[in-house]
């Protein structure tokens, strides 16, 4: 198997009740399907291709990365498939059930507090210097290094553009580094300049007012999602045709991720239910008869712990977010 197949590229799922209620076909890229288990298995390719490919890693040599875990495991994976060492960057605040995953791959995993980017001890600098102070060692640099972007114009966009026949009118995504909406939105425009792209950002993130007003300013406090929201203008989205922005709430987020769990059939984590509450909210702006389409990021079980407990819900005043009939399958531990 090469590893290119290792991404799941033949998966775009119309999500039926969705496209029903909007009168829209509302279609999500199934990224939970990559051999890693999210959309970040397609930076992490792309981003290994390119070191090897500029000669940064040779063979034996040591993946370096700062990531809020997923970008870390498809780099874990792909370790293992090519005979590389892994060691792991990632904030405290995500998720147990990633930094457990990423143990179990072999990685070298190191959760350090999470702070801003401005400061020394974030995550993405630590992980910088230890590669700097490694030998054979190469820190991926997934938010300012524009092979992630790469990735989704070489496969994620080409793939939609195919798999709706070119009939696509607007994608949606929530964005981290940037890279799957920078990447969708450069190529599917060159093939149709009519094409909306539009950036779906939860809470605390700066990107909404960057969009709507070209200020850095924080909207909200912070957000339950993980992978998404963003304080700055990384390499990766500098310069992505982008048409608006929609500023998605928790409140959204999570009752859209237990629609799509009930509902659709689909488990999924709370980015990927941020992604279908704004697909919602473009087929509403656009109308009917539209093609919208979205993504699945990653799956549920990497947030079980959490997401999917009352206590937890309950604290974040987000328990009456999960529609009524559904609080029962929650846990209570
Ligand atoms: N959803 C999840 C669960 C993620 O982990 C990430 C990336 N961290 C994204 C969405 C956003 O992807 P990108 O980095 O391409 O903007």
């Amino acid at each position: 198997m090469a590893l290119s197949e290792w991404l799941a590229r033949l998966h775009l799922i119309k999500l039926e009740q969705l496209s029903k209620i909007t009168g829209c076909t509302i279609a999500a890229k199934a990224e939970f399907a990559n051999g890693g288990g999210s959309v970040k298995d397609r930076a992490a390719l792309f981003l290994i291709k390119d070191a090897i490919k500029k000669g940064q890693l040779k063979p034996g040599g040591t993946v370096v990365e700062g990531t809020a875990g997923n970008t870390g495991i498809g780099l874990a994976h792909i370790c293992n498939a090519m005979g590389f060492k892994c060691v792991i960057y990632m904030p405290n605040t995500q998720s147990k059930e990633k930094i457990d995953m990423l143990r179990t791959l072999g990685a070298d995993v190191r959760p350090v507090p999470a702070v801003p980017f401005t400061d020394p001890n974030n995550y993405n600098h630590q992980a910088s210097r230890f590669a700097e102070s490694t030998e054979n060692a190469v820190w991926m640099n997934q938010f300012d290094n524009t092979a992630n972007r790469q990735a989704h114009i070489e496969t994620t966009g080409p793939e939609i553009w195919q798999q709706t026949n070119g009939k696509v009118d607007a994608v949606t995504f929530g964005t981290g580094t940037g890279g799957t909406l920078a990447g969708v939105s450069t190529y599917l425009k060159e093939k149709n300049p009519k094409i909306q792209a539009f950036l779906a950002d939860p809470e605390g993130s700066v990107l909404y007012n960057y969009i709507k007003h070209g200020k850095l300013e924080r909207r909200g406090d912070g957000s339950i999602t993980e992978g998404i929201g963003q304080g700055r203008v990384t390499e990766n989205l500098k310069g992505a045709p982008i048409d608006d922005a929609l500023p998605i709430t928790d409140k959204e987020a999570v009752e859209w991720t237990f629609r799509l769990l009930h509902e659709e059939g689909f488990f999924v984590g709370a980015s990927s239910g941020l992604n279908v509450a704004a697909a919602l909210r473009v087929a509403k702006l656009m109308g009917p008869g539209h093609t919208i389409v979205t993504c699945l990021c990653d799956t549920g079980q990497r947030y079980y712990a959490k997401l999917f407990s009352r206590k937890f819900l309950q604290q974040k005043g987000l328990l009456e977010s999960v529609p009524e009939p559904y609080r029962l399958a929650l846990h209570d531990d």
